[in-house]
């Protein structure tokens, strides 16, 4: 069975060309993934299709309404899905929730705009609130991409050597070494000899110093 993505956005176009090129492409067209895109404003009811709306209390900007996205989110959820609203509030996202999330068979991704959305939304529909880092982003479909890239590629196939995903940065949390390919001499940098030299063993023993020395330079909180 397809992992299943649903995501409920003001700005479906925006997702055309990540969904379809690359590897997440690929994924989408051999049935490794499945992803819906819709807007938002299908459930907006009104005559003008209104989604948001001043926020009581006074204060700058707009609120996206409750109605549409709930009825949105009620009609798309199936049972055991996770509804996740994308948000710079919410939980960080990591390598580690992008592999527990791709064990779940449905994930319904709600992306905001303007000031957020009402919190009725959050208590009503919503399992999760995620964000994808601490800078705020004019909405939330450049995150709804960003969780359904991690979590593809912890799903078997969808990248084509298993093997990438045991090397790379955060994998045992250390950031990932340094790579080569040809040419061997380029504007008078070589490549590490090491890498040369067909010994598997001494290039293990300088890739996994070289991923604890970058770790420890602009990651240490991951050495902790
Ligand atoms: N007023 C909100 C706050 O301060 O938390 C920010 C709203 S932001 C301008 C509009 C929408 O962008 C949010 O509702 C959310 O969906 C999305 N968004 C912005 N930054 C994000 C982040 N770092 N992670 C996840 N979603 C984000």
């Amino acid at each position: 069975m397809p992992l299943r993505f649903d995501v409920l956005t003001l700005f479906p176009r925006m997702l055309d060309g990540l969904l379809s090129e690359s590897i997440l492409g690929r994924a989408v067209e051999a049935g490794f993934v499945e992803v819906g895109v819709h807007d938002l404003r299908k459930w907006c009811t009104d005559k003008h299709r209104t989604a948001d709306d001043r926020p009581f209390g006074g204060g700058a900007g707009m609120v996206m309404k409750p109605e549409p996205a709930i009825s949105a989110i009620e009609s798309l959820a199936t049972p055991g899905c996770l509804r996740i609203y994308l948000t710079p509030d919410g939980e960080p996202f990591n390598e580690s929730m992008a592999r527990e999330l791709s064990g779940s068979p449905h994930v319904v991704l709600l992306s905001g705009h303007y000031e957020g959305i009402d919190q009725r939304i959050r208590e009503t529909v919503i399992d999760r609130e995620v964000s994808i880092g601490d800078y705020v982003l004019t909405n939330g479909t450049l995150p709804a991409a960003v969780l359904i890239d991690a979590i593809a590629r912890f799903i078997p196939g969808v990248l084509g050597e298993e093997k990438s995903l045991t090397h790379e940065s955060f994998t045992g949390k250390l950031l990932d070494f340094p790579q080569y390919t040809r040419p061997v001499e380029f504007r008078g940098k070589s490549v590490p000899e090491v890498l040369l030299s067909g010994n598997h063993a001494e290039i293990d023993k300088w890739r996994l110093a070289q991923r604890i020395e970058k770790t420890r330079q602009v990651r240490p909180d991951l050495l902790k």
